[in-house]
């Protein structure tokens, strides 16, 4: 093993940039789990589910949250509780959850998407949202939602983006969905907190097992009646879970620890980009993560596996379990990418 835990191949580390999602719990995160306090969470019983649930939406500066498996389910219960049958929500062609979530609002809501391009800076345009919202006519779905990303493919969006889609919704009366699996990346980032995100919007989501390094869990939060709402769709869904207290202090424990160290990750994925336009590739840094451009990605799988690297595609992503020496082993291993 290495110092960061790594398995050993040969003569090689293992680095998996595929995902901020495989990061495995530290000791004492395992230990937060071992010690926790727990109940069944269904009959609200769990005092470490409902300690979490307080503290995040506290972040956020809303009033309560709702402790989910997955972003995928706090995205959809969101989409439910927001939204009802021939209803339309407005996101991005390349948002999570309109193009990641198996059409998961369309299959179990009857919720209609409307997809927009993105920017390049990851935000929709105001004019396009404002000309997507249908006029109240019974040949049209009912517009009642808009839903933004931070970060969006690693790109942190700036508070002042969201006070103008918040002034956009509330002209036409729509609802504003955040879904921040990264969120704190971006909080990070743009050295900002958390509530100047969440004043604008009714929902925000957050993923515990992506950069902060839970095993699994997303928590959602909003107000007391759009919370009860989706708690009851989070029974629905099939994500009522009982002693959940073990990866709720799992994920107490990430919140304490694990937020400021996303600027090690953000260094690191730097370096790398660096690093790798040194080698004469084309590299783009955005957060945690760097886009290697104009290069086949089954070749380079390949290429970078033989050399002990797992990506997947031209997204590759920095996390917690990647040290200095993990970077520089990619970037040499790069090298010889043509
Ligand atoms: C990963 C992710 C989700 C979903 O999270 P899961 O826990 O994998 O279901 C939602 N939105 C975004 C932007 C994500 O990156």
């Amino acid at each position: 093993m290495t110092d960061n835990g790594h398995s050993l191949e040969g003569d090689g580390r293992v680095v998996d940039l595929r995902s901020d999602t495989v990061t495995k719990p530290t000791s004492a995160m395992r230990d937060a789990m071992v010690s926790a306090e727990v109940g069944d969470d269904v009959y609200g019983e769990d005092p470490t589910v409902n300690r979490l649930e307080r503290e995040c939406a506290t972040l956020l500066g809303l009033e309560a949250g709702l402790f989910v498996p997955s972003g995928t389910q706090s995205n959809l219960a969101a989409l439910l509780a927001h939204c009802g049958r021939g209803d339309e929500y407005i996101a991005g062609q390349e948002a999570h959850t309109y193009r990641f979530e198996g059409g998961g609002a369309a299959a179990f809501g009857g919720i209609q998407p409307q997809p927009l391009p993105f920017r390049d800076d990851g935000t929709l345009d105001l004019q396009d949202i404002a000309a997507a919202i249908k006029p109240d006519d019974y040949h049209f779905a009912r517009t009642k939602l808009i839903c933004l990303e931070n970060t969006q493919g690693g790109k942190a969006l700036d508070p002042a983006y969201f006070e103008s889609v918040r002034k956009l919704a509330d002209r036409h009366g729509l609802k504003l969905h955040l879904d921040g699996a990264r969120l704190f990346n971006a909080v990070v980032a743009l050295r900002r907190s958390p509530r100047d995100f969440g004043r604008y919007c009714d929902s925000v989501s957050v993923c515990l097992s992506k950069g902060l390094g839970a095993p699994a869990g997303s928590v959602l939060c909003g107000g007391s009646s759009f919370v009860e709402a989706a708690r009851r769709w989070r029974k629905v869904l099939g994500g009522g879970m009982r002693q959940a207290g073990v990866l709720a202090a799992a994920g107490l424990h990430a919140l304490t620890h694990h937020v400021e160290r996303l600027a090690d990750d953000h260094r690191r994925a730097n370096t790398l980009a660096e690093g790798l336009r040194k080698k004469g590739l084309s590299a783009q840094q955005h957060t945690n993560m760097v886009f290697v451009e104009g290069m086949d990605a089954a070749y380079m799988a390949a290429h970078m596996g033989s050399g002990g690297v797992r990506v997947s595609g031209s997204r590759w992503v920095v996390h917690m379990d990647i040290d200095d020496a993990d970077i520089r082993h990619v970037v040499e291993v790069a090298g010889a990418l043509r």
